[in-house]
């Protein structure tokens, strides 16, 4: 399987509860390496530019008020298969549906504030690194 990289990211609701060191933990025992991260504020304009493909959906402008509701945890993470091995990791969107041993099931406090971002596809992934990070940022 080849080493890949994803995109992550440590929700406010994550933030507001001093538990970035937990989601990181599990993060990291599930095989995945922090190449790059900073803690950062996104502005409006970042969140609705990040989350452009759920511009239509109903929960856009709920979505885009939370992530800027308070400071996250951007991350580029690398590991065998990395963007399936985060999914797995971080569990089903709504916690009532994630699987035991997951972030969500154990962290996460509602559909929405769910914890963790993961990139769904290495497409993905590549974009959304580089919507955050310059390639210097990054060390492998
Ligand atoms: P993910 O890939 O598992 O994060 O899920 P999606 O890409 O479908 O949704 C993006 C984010 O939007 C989720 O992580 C949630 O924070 C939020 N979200 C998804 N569905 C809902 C919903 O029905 N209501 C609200 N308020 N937020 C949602």
């Amino acid at each position: 399987m080849a080493v890949t990289r994803t995109f992550s990211i440590i929700k406010p609701d994550a933030t507001r509860r001093n538990i970035t060191g937990a989601v990181t933990k599990m993060l990291e025992e599930a095989g995945l390496r922090v190449i790059a991260s900073k803690r950062i504020r996104m502005s409006r304009e970042q969140a609705e530019g990040f989350y452009a493909v759920h511009a239509e959906r109903p929960f856009f402008a709920d979505l885009c008020t939370f992530m800027t509701s308070g400071p996250v945890v951007v991350q580029v993470l690398e590991g065998e298969d990395a963007v399936k091995r985060n999914r797995d990791v971080m569990g089903a969107t709504n916690p009532k549906d994630a699987a035991e041993g997951t972030i969500r099931k154990a962290l996460a406090e509602s559909i929405e504030a769910n914890t963790v971002h993961g990139s769904d596809s290495d497409e993905n992934a590549a974009t959304e690194i580089e919507f955050f990070f310059t390639p210097q940022e990054i060390v492998g």
